[in-house]
């Protein structure tokens, strides 16, 4: 059987048995609890459980089992045992392929509520039978589902890493530096302007770690290593509260265990204790 998810956007004509459904409402998805540990649910169709759902979109399979994503009509009785969790809560139970199946459901929902007309000529827009994307007939304008780039970026010194502070109501979580990417910009320049606007230091030696869907709302965020290479740190008092170079015995609260950019500090953090005390 094949573990991983292959990605399709045409429903089979004919198919049999359960699959996966994604099934949303707002930002919460449709869920049984099963020995303490949330599952998505799973059925033929929603139907057949007297749920009424809207927005049907296919997936693709994951392990064999066809996968769809749906969004929940209001006021709808849910099956015994079964109840919502919000998708942040969701993701941090699932794996790296069932997270992003997840993440793919809910950027597919929001395209297609937010791209039921032409941004351009306002007439409505269909969906297209041969790719996932809605045309306007009358002006041929084609969208589809977006994704927008965003960086991370940990920058390192001897034993330190430089850790920052979110403004935000209750906030006390140090993290990586991040930012969106604009337009004509590389990543490694990404890097650079929001490391200097954010902190105002220089850097060197930028390393790509790795990279994570993140559906909030629709990013993906792309992690980045570099050697701290001079100026003051200074906080830009807009976007970042604090900063500040942590020792890698002293680090500060950190960001919970599903995100790139507390796994980017572990690994960071594991390599710099090798290196000797100062
Ligand atoms: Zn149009």
């Amino acid at each position: 059987m094949s573990n991983a998810f292959i990605p399709d956007f045409k429903a089979p004509a004919q198919r049999t048995g359960k699959a996966l459904w994604v099934v949303f409402e707002a930002n919460r998805i449709l869920i049984r609890m099963e020995a303490g540990v949330p599952q998505l649910f799973c059925s033929h169709h929603p139907n057949d459980h007297a749920l009424e759902v809207s927005q049907e979109h296919y997936l693709g399979t994951y392990q064999e089992q066809h996968c769809f994503a749906a969004e929940l009509a209001p006021d709808q009785n849910l099956p015994d045992a079964h109840a919502m969790l919000g998708l942040r809560d969701f993701l941090g139970h699932v794996n790296e392929t069932m997270a992003g199946i997840c993440g793919r459901a809910y950027q597919i929902l929001e395209w297609e509520r937010n791209h039921q007309f032409c941004g351009k000529c306002g007439q409505p827009t269909q969906l297209r039978d041969n790719e996932r994307a809605r045309t306007c007939v009358p002006c041929k304008r084609t969208s589809y589902p977006p994704v927008a780039p965003a960086i991370m970026i940990l920058i390192h010194d001897g034993r330190k890493l430089l850790l920052a502070k979110k403004f935000g109501w209750g906030n006390t979580r140090y993290s990586a530096l991040a930012g969106f990417v604009e337009p004509g910009e590389t990543l490694e320049t990404t890097v650079i302007r929001e490391t200097r606007e954010e902190v105002g230091v220089e850097i060197k030696n930028i390393r790509y770690f790795g990279s994570q869907p993140w559906p909030f709302p629709n990013n993906l965020m792309v992690a980045f290593t570099a050697e701290y290479a001079g100026g003051v740190v200074t906080p830009d008092g807009v976007e970042i509260e604090e900063a500040a170079f942590f020792d890698v015995d002293e680090l500060p609260n950190l960001p919970p265990g599903i995100s790139i950019s507390r796994r980017m500090i572990n690994q960071v953090a594991e390599e710099l204790r090798k290196l000797p005390r100062p």
